[in-house]
């Protein structure tokens, strides 16, 4: 028996251990060159790595962590992802995955109503939800235009490049949601997609246009958990989108990679998007081949947390945009790009001369950079629920009144 494919219990202690080390002075990367002909052993590996994999990563838990999409994890997904990766199911194959592949269709089926849609299969982002959404549109409703605003996301364009469907820009409005007076009358060789959350800006687009076109996708890869939540209401009108596209590795807190696309009729669209192999019992859906099993840690999260939970945590992180773009509002220095809508604030001085010094001085990972209709702003995301906005308004303060 190689014993590298038990479990070494020792091993696995000291890699828990390593975690709640304080890497102050973290190491820089110190590896060799080339492939290593002998290897130095697995313990020696894992010390050898700790200080730079654990030393070098980005705090996404950190008080002050408030930049970007990414949130910090809950321990149990780090659990579940250790029985994972000693596991290695193929969700690919029944096979080798009886159980976890019944917990991808329950956590699907949890999910699901809250949007209107009645299942749909997990992908590793929603770059591949999207593609997935916008494969079956051509396939079941025969679009041949992809329609979307120039706040989508960008793999709203790699989705159509890759499908060889035209794509189409629709203006934004001034709170950067789709202008729907710019779209064209007859939408019925389109999918229009509809942004939940734009990336940039948290923009909504209006999703009382859902249904009118061949096919609509609304990409809630950001907003889209705000239906678990008393903010509900922001996304009404996603329950008449043909799919939908959520990112459980942003707002459900989920390790990457973690996201699910959606469908309104999942028989129809899945058999768009299958294929049967000689080797395959059952039919492989989707554009992934073999594939884990991301659906039990975000199952996990959702037992042992709840509905309850997941919103108190996300309401939590409105009420934190709410507050940093109440200081913003307040301070003349200070312009709001717009009342963040789903926890994104945009801003930015009033004095375009102090902008890459108030960025400089601000606390690593707190703030990130956005360019919007052509104007830069600075962009803070509330995904982590451990964040302390007095942290950040002091700095922000601070920066501002730096003589120059
Ligand atoms: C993050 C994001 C995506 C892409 O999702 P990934 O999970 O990063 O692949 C798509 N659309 C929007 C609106 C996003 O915010």
């Amino acid at each position: 028996m190689d014993k590298e494919f038990a479990v070494d219990s020792d091993g696995l202690h000291e890699a828990v251990d390593w975690m709640s080390r304080d890497f102050t002075a973290s190491k820089g990367l110190d590896l060799p060159m080339e492939l290593p002909p002998l290897g130095i052993g697995s313990r020696a590996a894992l010390n050898s790595l700790a200080p730079s994999i654990l030393g070098g990563a980005a705090r996404l838990g950190e008080p002050t962590s408030f930049a970007h999409m990414d949130p910090p994890t809950p321990w149990i997904t780090w659990a579940i992802t250790l029985w994972n990766a000693s596991l290695n199911q193929n969700l690919l194959h029944p096979a080798t995955s009886p159980v976890a592949r019944q917990m991808e269709e329950r956590v699907v089926a949890w999910l699901a109503p809250w949007f209107g849609m009645n299942g749909g299969h997990m992908t590793p982002g929603s770059t591949l939800a999207n593609l997935t959404a916008l494969w079956s549109a051509r396939e079941c409703a025969g679009i041949t235009q992809v329609i979307a605003s120039e706040g989508a996301h960008l793999s709203i364009a790699k989705a159509a490049h890759l499908l060889g469907l035209d794509y189409r820009r629709v203006p934004v409005n001034a709170s950067g949601a789709l202008d729907a007076a710019q779209l064209p009358a007859n939408l019925s060789h389109c999918a229009l997609v509809l942004t939940a959350g734009a990336t940039s800006t948290g923009a909504i687009d209006p999703l009382d246009l859902a249904g009118r076109a061949a096919w609509t996708h609304v990409d809630a890869a950001w907003a889209g958990p705000l239906r678990l939540s008393k903010y509900a209401d922001l996304l009404a009108g996603i329950e008449s989108a043909d799919s939908v596209a959520i990112s459980a590795h942003k707002w459900l807190f989920q390790p990457k990679e973690s996201a699910l696309v959606l469908f309104k009729d999942t028989a129809k669209a899945h058999a768009a998007v299958s294929f049967g192999g000689t080797y395959l019992a059952t039919p492989n859906v989707g554009v992934l081949g073999s594939h884990g099993a991301a659906a039990t840690a975000l199952l996990a999260t959702l037992l042992a947390w709840g509905r309850e939970g997941v919103a108190q945590r996300i309401e939590h992180c409105m009420d934190l945009a709410r507050g940093l773009s109440e200081f913003v509002a307040a301070d003349k220095r200070l312009a709001l790009y717009a009342l963040p809508q789903t926890g994104i604030v945009v801003w930015r001085p009033e004095d375009g001369r102090l902008f890459d010094r108030i960025l400089n001085q601000l606390p690593a990972g707190s703030t990130s950079t956005t360019t919007v209709s052509g104007v830069k702003w600075l962009r803070n995301v509330a995904a982590n629920p451990g964040a302390d906005i007095d942290l950040l308004m002091a700095a922000i303060q601070g920066a501002l009144a730096e003589r120059s």
